[in-house]
């Protein structure tokens, strides 16, 4: 039976599965300069994305037979090379999906009535002061009826399609690799419905959406700079719930304080976790802390998925 150290914790559900299978699995978090010593004792690990798995360690911990990454991005860990030395690399990549897609929706819902600015400035007190605010977020827009427009139309591009067509959106999507096929709505009472989507080219989607939210991995260069800004319909708002890198920050924040960009909303920046002063204190901004994955229900899937990932690396 397996000795597995959760370092970067794994959601119960998991732990008990992985346990009842008969491995034993620790949750303590060991820190990174003393990853190696703590690992002569296991033989599987578990990360998210604050442990990293470089090649110092893989050469050091010749007992570790898998590395498992509970979600998507394995940016953390030297994939190639574990696998080369015979470790088996698993990760979770479909179980955070709806998740995100869901956050995108939060910052979309925030950016087009002001929440972001709203929840820094309501005042305590004051009718002037109150009335003042009404006032300026006077012009909210409704989704229903607008065009998002959907860069990398992967897992996360696509659930985000199915919610934005659940609520009556249109949407414009282009991917690297041409996608033409269903976009299926699970509605309730079990009801689904399938809606037709067939990808366009970039800059189709860069002119014709009221909406951008970027899905692609992370890139080189920035997918979205000053040209693609500069081509943008005006008052359009920029969702980034990817990676860092993939929006170019700087050109950003002039869009932005050009009015070109109406708002944008931030999940994911260049610096993380010390993202620029410039985006913290834009008014125009809403920002989270890589949190797209962190619902109950996304870390459960992965917990579980994970886990049976494991079980069946180590019955092998
Ligand atoms: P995926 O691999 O299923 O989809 C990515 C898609 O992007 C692919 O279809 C690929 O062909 C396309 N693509 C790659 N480069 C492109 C480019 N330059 N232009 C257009 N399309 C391009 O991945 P996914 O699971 O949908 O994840 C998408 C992104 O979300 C990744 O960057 C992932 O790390 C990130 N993510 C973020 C969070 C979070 O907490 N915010 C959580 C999970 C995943």
């Amino acid at each position: 039976m397996a000795r597995i150290l959760a370092n970067d914790g794994i959601d119960p559900i998991g732990k008990k599965l992985l346990e009842d299978a008969g491995h034993t699995v620790d949750t303590q978090t060991v820190p990174q300069d003393q990853l190696i010593a703590a690992l002569q004792n296991y033989d599987g690990l578990t990360v998210r994305s604050a442990t990293k798995v470089r090649k110092d360690v893989i050469d050091a911990c010749p007992n570790l037979s898998l590395i498992g990454r509970g979600g998507v991005g394995m940016d953390n860990i030297d994939v190639d090379y574990a696998r080369s030395k015979g470790i088996a690399v698993v990760n979770t990549p479909a179980a955070s999906s709806l998740s995100v897609a869901e956050l995108v929706f939060a910052h979309l819902f925030t950016g087009v009535r002001f929440l972001q600015d709203a929840n820094r400035k309501m005042p305590a007190e004051g009718a002037a002061k109150f009335n003042d605010l009404k006032k300026a977020y006077a012009k909210g827009i409704e989704l229903r009826g607008k065009t998002i427009g959907i860069i990398g139309f992967g897992r996360i591009g696509r659930e985000t399609a199915a919610v934005a067509l659940g609520l009556g959106m249109n949407v414009l999507a282009y991917d690297l690799f041409p996608f033409s096929g269903n976009i299926t709505l699970n509605l309730t009472l079990g009801i689904k419905v399938d809606i037709p989507v067939t990808t366009v080219s970039l800059e189709e989607v860069i002119a014709n959406s009221d909406f951008i939210s970027l899905h692609t991995p992370f890139a080189d260069k920035p997918i979205l700079g000053a040209a693609e800004f500069a081509a943008m319909k005006p008052g359009v708002g920029v969702v980034n719930c990817s990676r860092g890198g993939t929006i170019d920050e700087p050109a950003l924040i002039e869009a932005l304080n050009s009015g070109k960009v109406a708002f944008a909303g931030l999940d994911v920046f260049d610096n993380e976790p010390t993202p620029a002063a410039a985006l913290l204190a834009h008014p125009k901004i809403s920002l989270t802390p890589h949190i797209g994955a962190s619902t109950n229900e996304a870390q459960e899937r992965i917990g579980t998925e994970l886990a049976n990932l494991i079980i069946d690396h180590f019955r092998k």
